[in-house]
């Protein structure tokens, strides 16, 4: 029994792909791409099925702004599509298959451009790296064959909400599944340099958590239990902040000030 899971395991990580992820680290993806993307793509859609959608043009116009810019620096192929869900809950999130999708709740916690950009930075950063299927794929080791992503396809069974979990929907499903420390300060890496290439200040990124952390106390809330707003993450952001500031400087020489409102 123990020789067939070693086998079974053995079997996945062979057949999945040892990967690099941005910042260099190794990592295990047994999904493809394109299967992770259709997932992305089908909760997206399901998600607009079932929640309202915020039509304020000026609302929509503005986080416009600031996802064209992040996006203009991410350099994915592609329009991402950014929905802004009237929905009184702090959460906003990106998918693979370059979804994204912001909450009216997060607007008055995330409350300027800067804010807002190092939010969504962020998520765009879980994505970048491949956050969901390196998850999936660590679970799926980890479960000798379950198959996540075939689990995907029927969203009301267990399996289906787990995937929904993993891919970055923890908050909506309500299956609080942290991401890692080290998947955690990664994507924090990615999304300030991110915000900072844009022309958003980095600074803000710091303000921004401290802010959650505010909101929390006061209502606890979900999107902060798959992102903990820890020590650690302040701390790390404010030790690399000289060199985001730096990227930061560099891209208002070139330009680049956004201006989203
Ligand atoms: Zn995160």
């Amino acid at each position: 029994m123990r020789l067939r899971g070693v086998f079974l395991l053995s079997l996945l990580v062979f057949l999945g792909s040892c990967a690099t992820s941005p910042t260099g680290r190794k990592q295990l993806l047994l999904g493809g791409n394109s299967e992770v993307d259709q997932m992305g793509v089908k909760a997206f859609s399901d998600l607009k099925q079932s929640t309202p959608i915020e039509t304020s043009s000026s609302i929509n116009r503005y986080v416009r702004c600031i996802t064209d810019a992040l996006q203009r620096e991410a350099g994915s192929s592609g329009q991402w599509e950014v929905v802004v869900f009237r929905d009184k809950a702090i959460n906003a999130f990106a998918l693979p298959g370059g979804k994204i999708g912001v909450y009216t709740g997060i607007l008055p916690v995330a409350n300027t451009q800067d804010r807002l950009a190092a939010v969504l930075g962020h998520e765009i950063a879980h994505v970048l790296s491949q956050h969901g299927n390196e998850r999936m794929s660590q679970q799926t080791a980890v479960s000798q064959g379950l198959d996540l992503i075939n689990a995907m396809v029927k969203p009301q069974t267990q399996g289906g909400q787990t995937a929904l979990g993993l891919l970055g929907l923890g908050a909506q499903v309500g299956i609080l599944l942290p991401y890692s420390r080290i998947q955690e300060s990664e994507a924090d890496t990615l999304g300030v340099k991110l915000m900072a290439q844009a022309g958003f200040d980095p600074r803000e990124s710091v303000v921004l958590w401290q802010r959650m952390n505010q909101a929390n106390e006061a209502q606890p809330f979900e999107f902060l239990s798959t992102h903990p707003a820890n020590t650690t993450r302040i701390s790390d952001l404010n030790k690399n902040m000289a060199q985001a500031m730096s990227i930061y400087q560099q891209a208002q020489r070139q330009g680049k000030r956004p201006n989203c409102r």
